[in-house]
């Protein structure tokens, strides 16, 4: 990280004090510095749609280049109804219960500063996606974390357990974070964990956050469910999504929340005053990326599949033990059969010496020993960028 002078401690928010800056990023920089390539940060290395990017162009030259409606254009909003109801059989008033925000990023953080007082907690699966922690706590609430454990033999699952998730909902709980398909681990929650999570949350009444992003990437015949479908969640459930993964645009920065009416209400309080509004022509495009045909989304799927299906083998042929993801677009590898002492030190290790960035594994839980033996690489890249890393990773040998 970089270093900053001193300054006297009233200067800073104590919220600021309780988390670090995000690794993630950090490692892109890092990337950049020792010419590595990037499989840290979530991005693909390709092309997006030249149909949307069109429709990007044509809306600036068009004009639509000045506010959009606070919660979102219009058109957009109307394609994010017309898709939920067409992929998970939910209605949606585009009118009453869309806003559209600055990235999920942003949706994420406006439903917490929405919902959260001070006092609440928030449940959070572990390993789990950086943006959490801070979020809950800017938020004003604190994150209560609850273990994914690994699967223990070749080809299993991710998995929790049940009274462990129990007891997490009973300490003046809000919500629960809950992000399908999973970044870091790829795991795909099933429907019947995800109605042990509905009964919990009408049992306690809690509310359900979904990070969706990563809905349409799924491997091996996984299907992905929203919460807000199951019986008695459409009410206690906002839905998050955007078109940064499913339309390979992570650099526009459109993405929105799904609620009912009244909490949408508050979303968008929180929103106007954050960013006013997400960038206008980009929404436009962003209703035509929605109509794409069903087509578009199984390619981009298998195409993933086949990222994945280049990079693990790589991976594992190096000494990675790797856990193969269901969804999403990254790979949580175990790194103790390399011995370092870290991951930390591992990852420095690979990103100046190898020439390779990846994630380490401790950015992604609370006690930084608990992903000391793991990292995490992304595989949204080009062949030719993974045939170049597996080329890399020859040169590390085991120690
Ligand atoms: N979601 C992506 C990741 O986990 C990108 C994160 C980010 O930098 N916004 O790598």
């Amino acid at each position: 990280m970089a270093q900053v002078p001193a300054l006297p401690k009233h200067y800073l928010s104590d919220k600021v004090e309780h988390f670090t800056e995000s690794v993630i990023r950090e490692m892109t920089r890092q990337a950049m510095q020792y010419g590595a390539i990037n499989l840290a940060q979530g991005f693909p290395d390709f092309s997006a749609p030249a149909e949307i990017k069109r429709a990007a162009q044509q809306a600036i030259a068009e004009d639509v280049n000045q506010y959009a409606i606070t919660w979102g254009a219009k058109n957009l909003r109307n394609a994010i109804a017309r898709q939920m109801q067409e992929w998970q059989g939910i209605h949606v008033d585009p009118e009453k219960e869309i806003v559209v925000c600055c990235g999920s990023t942003e949706a994420m953080i406006a439903t917490l500063l929405a919902v959260c007082n001070k006092g609440d907690e928030v449940v959070v699966f572990e390993p789990f996606y950086e943006n959490y922690g801070p979020d809950s706590i800017l938020s004003g609430a604190k994150p209560r974390f609850v273990s994914l454990r690994p699967p223990q033999a070749a080809g299993g699952e991710w998995t929790f357990d049940e009274q462990e998730l129990r007891e997490a909902f009973q300490h003046h709980t809000k919500a629960i974070i809950l992000n399908t398909p999973n970044n870091p681990t790829g795991k795909v929650f099933s429907r019947k964990e995800l109605e042990l999570i509905r009964d919990l949350c009408v049992e306690y009444n809690v509310l359900a956050i979904t990070d969706e992003i990563y809905e349409h990437i799924l491997y091996d015949g996984a299907a992905h469910i929203s919460i807000a479908r199951l019986e008695g969640m459409r009410e206690r459930t906002i839905t998050i999504n955007g078109l940064s993964k499913s339309y390979s645009v992570t650099g526009w920065r459109v993405g929105w929340a799904v609620a009912p009416s009244a909490i949408t209400n508050a979303i968008r309080k929180v929103h106007d005053f954050l960013t006013v509004g997400a960038p206008a022509p980009l929404q436009e495009a962003g209703a035509a990326a929605l109509g794409l045909p069903a087509t578009y989304y199984r390619d981009l799927a298998d195409k993933y599949r086949a990222r994945r299906d280049h990079l693990i083998p790589a991976l594992e042929r190096t000494g990675f033990r790797c856990y193969r993801p269901q969804g999403a677009y990254y790979v949580m590898t175990d790194i103790s059969g390399f011995g370092y002492k870290n991951d930390i030190e591992f990852a420095g290790y690979l990103v100046r010496e190898i020439g390779i960035a990846c994630v380490p594994g401790s950015s992604f839980y609370k006690h930084p020993k608990d992903g000391s033996q793991q990292v995490r690489f992304a595989f949204c890249k080009r062949p030719e960028t993974l045939d170049e890393a597996s080329q890399r990773l020859e040169k590390l040998t085991r120690t």
